[in-house]
Protein backbone atom coordinates (compact mmCIF):
# COMPACT_ATOMS: atom_id res chain seq x y z
CA UNK A 1 0.00 0.00 0.00
CA UNK A 2 1.52 3.37 -1.35
CA UNK A 3 -0.57 6.64 0.11
CA UNK A 4 -0.04 10.28 -0.10
CA UNK A 5 -1.86 12.40 2.50
CA UNK A 6 -2.46 15.77 1.41
CA UNK A 7 -3.93 18.60 3.28
CA UNK A 8 -3.39 21.88 4.67
CA UNK A 9 -1.25 22.29 7.94
CA UNK A 10 -2.95 21.13 10.87
CA UNK A 11 -5.77 19.38 9.11
CA UNK A 12 -4.61 15.76 11.15
CA UNK A 13 -2.47 13.73 8.62
CA UNK A 14 0.12 13.17 11.25
CA UNK A 15 -2.85 12.10 13.47
CA UNK A 16 -3.88 10.17 10.69
CA UNK A 17 -1.09 8.60 9.46
CA UNK A 18 -0.14 7.13 12.58
CA UNK A 19 -3.27 4.88 12.66
CA UNK A 20 -3.17 4.13 8.56
CA UNK A 21 0.78 2.94 9.37
CA UNK A 22 -0.62 0.76 12.51
CA UNK A 23 -3.47 -0.79 10.45
CA UNK A 24 -1.39 -1.45 7.14
CA UNK A 25 2.06 -2.28 8.65
CA UNK A 26 3.51 0.26 6.50
CA UNK A 27 6.06 3.70 7.02
CA UNK A 28 4.79 6.87 7.67
CA UNK A 29 7.25 9.04 6.03
CA UNK A 30 6.87 12.38 7.45
CA UNK A 31 9.23 14.60 5.35
CA UNK A 32 8.25 17.72 8.55
CA UNK A 33 9.02 15.08 11.13
CA UNK A 34 12.40 14.12 9.06
CA UNK A 35 13.01 18.04 8.46
CA UNK A 36 12.85 18.66 12.44
CA UNK A 37 15.46 15.98 12.96
CA UNK A 38 17.75 17.28 10.86
CA UNK A 39 17.75 20.44 12.23
CA UNK A 40 17.85 19.11 15.66
CA UNK A 41 21.31 17.14 14.72
CA UNK A 42 22.64 20.66 14.09
CA UNK A 43 23.79 19.72 10.04
CA UNK A 44 24.48 22.30 7.98
CA UNK A 45 21.01 21.70 5.75
CA UNK A 46 19.37 21.18 9.41
CA UNK A 47 19.82 24.41 10.13
CA UNK A 48 19.19 25.81 6.90
CA UNK A 49 15.76 23.99 7.11
CA UNK A 50 14.94 25.26 10.20
CA UNK A 51 15.68 28.96 9.65
CA UNK A 52 12.93 28.12 6.31
CA UNK A 53 10.55 26.59 8.68
CA UNK A 54 10.51 29.03 11.38
CA UNK A 55 9.20 31.56 8.81
CA UNK A 56 7.00 28.79 7.67
CA UNK A 57 8.10 28.68 4.20
CA UNK A 58 8.52 25.70 2.07
CA UNK A 59 12.34 24.14 2.49
CA UNK A 60 13.62 23.69 -1.25
CA UNK A 61 12.32 20.59 -3.51
CA UNK A 62 15.58 19.15 -3.78
CA UNK A 63 16.32 19.04 -0.35
CA UNK A 64 13.06 16.72 0.40
CA UNK A 65 13.14 14.80 -2.82
CA UNK A 66 16.59 13.80 -1.58
CA UNK A 67 15.53 12.57 1.69
CA UNK A 68 12.64 10.84 0.45
CA UNK A 69 14.57 8.88 -2.02
CA UNK A 70 17.02 7.71 0.24
CA UNK A 71 14.26 6.69 2.86
CA UNK A 72 12.07 5.13 0.02
CA UNK A 73 14.35 1.79 0.17
CA UNK A 74 14.66 1.21 3.70
CA UNK A 75 13.45 -1.82 5.17
CA UNK A 76 10.31 -0.37 6.96
CA UNK A 77 8.94 0.60 3.23
CA UNK A 78 8.71 -2.84 2.20
CA UNK A 79 5.47 -3.40 2.35
CA UNK A 80 4.98 0.14 1.15
CA UNK A 81 4.23 4.04 2.95
CA UNK A 82 2.28 6.59 3.79
CA UNK A 83 3.61 10.11 2.71
CA UNK A 84 2.55 12.27 5.20
CA UNK A 85 3.80 16.10 3.98
CA UNK A 86 4.93 15.34 0.68
CA UNK A 87 4.83 16.07 -2.31
CA UNK A 88 3.83 19.95 -1.26
CA UNK A 89 4.75 21.17 -4.52
CA UNK A 90 4.18 20.11 -8.54
CA UNK A 91 7.96 19.86 -8.82
CA UNK A 92 7.53 17.67 -5.32
CA UNK A 93 4.78 14.96 -7.36
CA UNK A 94 6.75 15.33 -10.73
CA UNK A 95 10.00 14.36 -9.13
CA UNK A 96 7.91 11.78 -6.93
CA UNK A 97 6.31 9.79 -10.10
CA UNK A 98 9.88 9.67 -11.76
CA UNK A 99 11.41 7.93 -8.26
CA UNK A 100 8.48 5.80 -7.76
CA UNK A 101 8.60 4.80 -11.94
CA UNK A 102 12.35 3.94 -11.35
CA UNK A 103 11.92 1.73 -8.37
CA UNK A 104 9.08 -0.26 -10.23
CA UNK A 105 6.19 1.21 -7.59
CA UNK A 106 2.96 2.75 -8.04
CA UNK A 107 1.12 4.95 -5.80
CA UNK A 108 -2.27 3.80 -4.44
CA UNK A 109 -4.19 6.55 -3.80
CA UNK A 110 -3.86 10.21 -2.97
CA UNK A 111 -6.02 10.77 0.18
CA UNK A 112 -7.09 14.53 0.74
CA UNK A 113 -8.03 15.79 4.12
CA UNK A 114 -10.42 19.05 3.37
CA UNK A 115 -10.80 21.08 6.81
CA UNK A 116 -11.62 24.84 7.08
CA UNK A 117 -9.51 27.47 8.01
CA UNK A 118 -10.48 28.58 11.13
CA UNK A 119 -10.66 25.27 12.49
CA UNK A 120 -7.27 24.62 11.15
CA UNK A 121 -6.05 27.59 13.06
CA UNK A 122 -7.63 25.78 15.95
CA UNK A 123 -5.94 22.89 15.87
CA UNK A 124 -2.61 24.16 15.13
CA UNK A 125 -2.64 26.40 18.45
CA UNK A 126 -3.72 23.49 20.53
CA UNK A 127 -1.34 21.46 19.01
CA UNK A 128 1.52 19.59 20.90
CA UNK A 129 3.49 16.38 21.15
CA UNK A 130 5.35 14.15 23.37
CA UNK A 131 9.19 14.78 23.45
CA UNK A 132 10.29 11.27 23.81
CA UNK A 133 8.01 9.26 21.13
CA UNK A 134 6.66 12.19 19.27
CA UNK A 135 2.95 11.47 19.85
CA UNK A 136 0.58 13.72 19.00
CA UNK A 137 -1.74 15.70 21.53
CA UNK A 138 -4.57 18.68 21.30
CA UNK A 139 -5.12 21.01 24.31
CA UNK A 140 -8.80 20.45 23.86
CA UNK A 141 -9.86 17.58 20.94
CA UNK A 142 -7.20 14.75 21.94
CA UNK A 143 -5.12 14.91 25.66
CA UNK A 144 -3.65 12.24 27.63
CA UNK A 145 -5.60 9.57 29.54
CA UNK A 146 -3.17 11.10 32.37
CA UNK A 147 -2.99 14.58 32.61
CA UNK A 148 0.86 15.60 32.08
CA UNK A 149 1.64 11.51 31.42
CA UNK A 150 2.15 10.11 27.55
CA UNK A 151 -0.49 7.51 26.63
CA UNK A 152 2.23 5.76 24.21
CA UNK A 153 5.44 6.35 26.64
CA UNK A 154 4.90 7.31 29.85
CA UNK A 155 7.04 10.26 28.69
CA UNK A 156 6.39 13.58 31.03
CA UNK A 157 8.06 16.29 28.18
CA UNK A 158 5.83 18.10 25.92
CA UNK A 159 6.65 20.32 23.62
CA UNK A 160 4.94 22.75 21.49
CA UNK A 161 6.29 23.34 17.06
CA UNK A 162 8.66 26.59 17.17
CA UNK A 163 6.42 27.22 13.51
CA UNK A 164 3.00 26.89 15.27
CA UNK A 165 3.02 30.71 15.50
CA UNK A 166 0.31 33.17 14.19
CA UNK A 167 2.65 34.91 11.91
CA UNK A 168 4.27 31.44 10.17
CA UNK A 169 0.55 29.95 10.70
CA UNK A 170 0.00 32.24 7.83
CA UNK A 171 2.39 32.16 6.08
CA UNK A 172 2.23 27.97 6.02
CA UNK A 173 -1.25 28.44 4.95
CA UNK A 174 -0.53 30.85 2.20
CA UNK A 175 1.97 28.56 0.68
CA UNK A 176 -0.75 25.31 1.15
CA UNK A 177 -3.12 27.47 -0.87
CA UNK A 178 -0.73 29.02 -3.56
CA UNK A 179 2.13 25.97 -4.05
CA UNK A 180 -0.02 22.34 -2.99
CA UNK A 181 -3.17 22.80 -3.68
CA UNK A 182 -2.51 22.48 -7.33
CA UNK A 183 -1.73 18.77 -6.71
CA UNK A 184 -5.56 18.61 -6.25
CA UNK A 185 -6.30 18.38 -9.84
CA UNK A 186 -3.20 16.89 -10.60
CA UNK A 187 -4.27 13.56 -9.03
CA UNK A 188 -7.79 14.07 -9.57
CA UNK A 189 -7.05 13.78 -13.46
CA UNK A 190 -5.39 10.44 -12.85
CA UNK A 191 -8.21 9.56 -10.68
CA UNK A 192 -6.24 8.24 -7.76
CA UNK A 193 -7.81 11.31 -5.35
CA UNK A 194 -9.93 10.87 -2.54
CA UNK A 195 -11.48 14.06 -0.83
CA UNK A 196 -12.31 13.06 3.06
CA UNK A 197 -14.03 15.44 5.14
CA UNK A 198 -11.38 16.46 7.92
CA UNK A 199 -14.03 18.41 9.90
CA UNK A 200 -15.31 15.72 11.92
CA UNK A 201 -13.71 13.79 15.38
CA UNK A 202 -10.38 12.06 14.99
CA UNK A 203 -12.25 8.54 15.01
CA UNK A 204 -14.42 9.31 12.52
CA UNK A 205 -11.97 10.88 10.40
CA UNK A 206 -10.30 7.22 10.63
CA UNK A 207 -13.12 5.10 9.64
CA UNK A 208 -13.77 6.97 6.44
CA UNK A 209 -10.20 7.22 5.77
CA UNK A 210 -10.32 3.60 5.90
CA UNK A 211 -13.43 3.17 3.88
CA UNK A 212 -11.90 5.19 0.77
CA UNK A 213 -9.12 2.82 1.08
CA UNK A 214 -11.67 -0.49 1.06
CA UNK A 215 -11.74 -2.25 -2.27
CA UNK A 216 -14.98 -1.82 -4.12
CA UNK A 217 -17.58 -4.28 -3.23
P1 LIG B 1 -1.07 17.88 10.39
O1 LIG B 1 -0.11 16.73 10.45
O2 LIG B 1 -1.98 17.80 9.19
O3 LIG B 1 -0.42 19.22 10.51
P2 LIG B 1 -1.94 16.97 13.05
O4 LIG B 1 -2.25 15.53 12.83
O5 LIG B 1 -0.70 17.31 13.76
O6 LIG B 1 -2.04 17.76 11.65
O7 LIG B 1 -3.20 17.62 13.82
C1 LIG B 1 -3.19 18.98 14.27
C2 LIG B 1 -3.78 19.06 15.69
O8 LIG B 1 -5.19 18.82 15.63
C3 LIG B 1 -3.23 18.04 16.68
O9 LIG B 1 -3.15 18.66 17.96
C4 LIG B 1 -4.27 16.92 16.68
O10 LIG B 1 -4.33 16.27 17.95
C5 LIG B 1 -5.57 17.67 16.38
N1 LIG B 1 -6.48 16.90 15.52
C6 LIG B 1 -6.17 16.09 14.49
N2 LIG B 1 -7.29 15.60 13.90
C7 LIG B 1 -8.35 16.17 14.56
C8 LIG B 1 -9.79 16.06 14.41
N3 LIG B 1 -10.35 15.30 13.46
N4 LIG B 1 -10.55 16.77 15.28
C9 LIG B 1 -9.98 17.55 16.23
N5 LIG B 1 -8.65 17.69 16.42
C10 LIG B 1 -7.84 17.00 15.59
P1 LIG C 1 2.16 20.87 8.78
O1 LIG C 1 1.53 20.04 7.76
O2 LIG C 1 1.60 20.74 10.13
O3 LIG C 1 2.27 22.32 8.34
P2 LIG C 1 4.84 19.60 8.52
O4 LIG C 1 5.44 19.02 9.74
O5 LIG C 1 4.38 18.70 7.45
O6 LIG C 1 3.68 20.55 9.03
O7 LIG C 1 5.85 20.66 7.87
C1 LIG C 1 6.48 21.64 8.65
C2 LIG C 1 7.41 22.48 7.77
O8 LIG C 1 8.44 21.64 7.22
C3 LIG C 1 6.75 23.13 6.56
O9 LIG C 1 6.13 24.37 6.87
C4 LIG C 1 7.96 23.30 5.61
O10 LIG C 1 8.77 24.39 6.01
C5 LIG C 1 8.75 22.02 5.88
N1 LIG C 1 8.33 20.93 4.98
C6 LIG C 1 7.76 19.74 5.33
N2 LIG C 1 7.53 18.98 4.26
C7 LIG C 1 7.95 19.70 3.18
C8 LIG C 1 7.96 19.46 1.78
N3 LIG C 1 7.47 18.33 1.25
N4 LIG C 1 8.47 20.44 0.98
C9 LIG C 1 8.96 21.58 1.47
N5 LIG C 1 8.98 21.86 2.78
C10 LIG C 1 8.48 20.94 3.64
ZN1 LIG D 1 5.50 9.53 24.35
Amino acid sequence: MRLILLGPPGAGKGTQAERLQARFAVAQLSTGDMLRAAAKSGSEVGRQAARIMARGELVPDAVVVGIIDERVDSADCRNGFILDGFPRTIAQAQALDAMLARKGLKLDAVLELTVDEEELVDRISGRFACVKCGAGYHDRHLQPKVAGVCDRCGGTEFSRRADDNAVAVRTRLKAFREQTAPLLPYYRQRGILRSIDGMTGIDQVTKALFAALAPPA
